[in-house]
């Protein structure tokens, strides 16, 4: 008997952590709709090295857009079976200075890092569903960061952004069960495009956590990978900072 070919849907997928996991879940034999905002060729060059893959472009801070990603994921593929909310802003900005984080940034960056998730995940409910089977419920993850568990990141509205996304993890864990699961990965430093100029936090983790070194994409690729098969695993956040804080 032939077996279904599961289809998942990363966000943010030409570059950094969610590049990795697209492309990990490609090679793990996964019909993957890679996404972009604005890398097109890119986009269109990955879904082409992987059998039944696809690329659509969207902007995530317009909700609309949100929801035209999920038709054409559907429209091209039929099925969705994973969805990994991995694109993400951010704002570099001292926590002492409150003035420079103004209204417009924390809605710039709600928009991208909380709403857009739920407008996807509202979207996506149904099709979750019915690809859904006692033996392998739909799986949604959404990529975090530690600064929503702890009490640090680059700006407070970035951090507080991350701390919505980790309740509505939760939350929805609590409600979408049995037949989808929703769990979130909480990163550290990661080297991506984000994060090469942070020399700071570089020297952090290479000095004082237990790994001694940031994350590459491909260990958070491999987490998602582990959430993405384990059948039971829900509404977890999990904390992937090389141990930098138990310091
Ligand atoms: P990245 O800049 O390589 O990737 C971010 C992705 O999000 C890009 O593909 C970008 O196009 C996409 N994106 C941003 N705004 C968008 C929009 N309006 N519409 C559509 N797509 C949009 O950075 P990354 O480090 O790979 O980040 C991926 C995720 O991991 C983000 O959610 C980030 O907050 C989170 N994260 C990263 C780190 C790190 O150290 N790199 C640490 C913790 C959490």
């Amino acid at each position: 008997m032939k077996s279904i070919q599961r289809v998942a849907l990363v966000t943010g997928s030409t570059s950094g952590i969610g590049r990795a996991i697209a492309v990990h879940l490609a090679k793990q034999g996964f019909a993957v709709a890679f996404h972009s905002r604005t890398s097109v060729e890119a986009g269109q060059k990955l879904a082409k090295m992987y059998e039944h893959c696809s690329y659509t472009r969207a902007d995530l801070s317009d909700q609309e857009q949100c929801k035209t990603l999920i038709n054409s994921v559907l429209a091209q593929h039929g099925r969705l079976d994973v969805l990994v909310n991995n694109a993400g802003i951010n704002a570099m900005i001292p926590h002492g200075n409150l003035k420079q984080a103004n209204a417009q940034i924390w809605r710039d960056l709600y928009e991208v890092n909380v709403i857009a998730p739920w407008t996807l995940i509202t979207e996506a409910q149904e099709a979750l569903t019915q690809a859904s089977s006692e033996k392998c419920p739909g799986s949604i993850i959404n990529v975090s960061s530690h600064a929503g568990i702890r009490p640090k990141g680059a700006s407070i509205p970035y951090a507080a952004s991350k701390a919505a996304l980790n309740h509505m993890t939760k939350l929805l864990a609590l409600n979408l069960g049995p037949d989808i699961r929703v769990n979130a990965i909480a990163p550290g430093l990661v080297n991506t495009p984000m994060t090469q100029n942070w020399d700071f936090a570089q020297q952090l983790w290479q000095q004082k956590s237990p790994m001694k070194r940031g994350a590459e994409p491909a260990d958070i690729a491999h987490i998602a990978s582990m959430l993405i098969e384990n059948q039971y695993i829900t509404g977890e956040v999990l904390l992937v900072d090389g141990g930098l804080n138990l310091t």
